[in-house]
């Protein structure tokens, strides 16, 4: 194309405007927009607001399905607010866009992790590229995390503050991010005190896909 317009003259105008858009892409798989597609590692988008109802027009399959994802996307172009779920579950806008959803260095790993493992947490490539490439993301503070628990990354729950820890109970208390005890006497951390669900700092809250377990991280701005 760009030696045939080298040798033959300039580009008509019409076709200047659509620019990169006249690269073939593959076929859009066949799907059921009915239906909000299944994440794994992130099953409820709609409640963590990854996700959310939407008159936009997806720039990749081009349908205006009535959702568009809001988290982070890394891709040349800015692609903000501009992607359906369909797109990213079947991997039709990383192969079309180039584009990823979270940072695969920031999934495991980090010995610094509230209840984590070792490097990586043993986390196989295979959930990795699930999450890195076909799983809508999340916006941090700070570079955003992904808990492992179980050899295996953990599910997305959403940002959580102090309320939505000490309405979890028991099951709270077993996230151990540094403290011990009763969840009523992490009413004496600082930190904890100051968890903010919709602020900073907040809590991201994972739930282990194989044993059950909480865990996370806090961050602030
Ligand atoms: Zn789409
Ligand atoms: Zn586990």
């Amino acid at each position: 194309m760009n030696l045939f317009r080298k040798l033959f003259g300039k580009r008509e105008p019409h076709e200047e405007a659509q620019g990169e858009k006249n690269i073939p892409r593959p076929p859009v798989p066949s799907r059921d927009y009915t239906q909000l597609p299944h994440f794994k590692y992130h099953p409820d988008p709609l409640a963590t607001e990854s996700i959310c109802t939407s008159n936009e027009r997806c720039i990749c399959c081009g349908q205006t399905t009535g959702y568009i994802y809001t988290g982070p996307v890394y891709a040349e172009e800015e692609l903000n607010e501009q992607i359906c779920p369909w797109c990213i579950a079947d991997g039709y806008a990383h192969e079309c866009l180039d584009a990823t959803f979270t940072d695969e260095d920031g999934i495991g790993g980090g010995n610094d992790w509230i209840g984590g493992e070792s490097e990586r947490d043993g986390v196989p490539e295979a959930v990795i590229q699930e999450i890195v490439n076909r799983t809508p993301g999340f916006s941090g503070w700070q570079q955003e995390r992904w808990w492992a628990h179980c050899g295996d990354a953990a599910a997305f729950l959403g940002r959580v503050g102090k309320a939505e820890l000490l309405a979890l109970g028991e099951e709270a208390e077993k996230i151990n991010y540094g403290l011990t005890g009763k969840l009523e006497d992490w009413d004496t951390d600082p930190l904890f005190n100051a968890l903010d669900r919709n602020g900073s700092p907040t809590f991201y809250l994972f739930r282990c896909l194989h044993c059950g377990r909480l865990g996370g991280y806090a961050d602030c701005d």
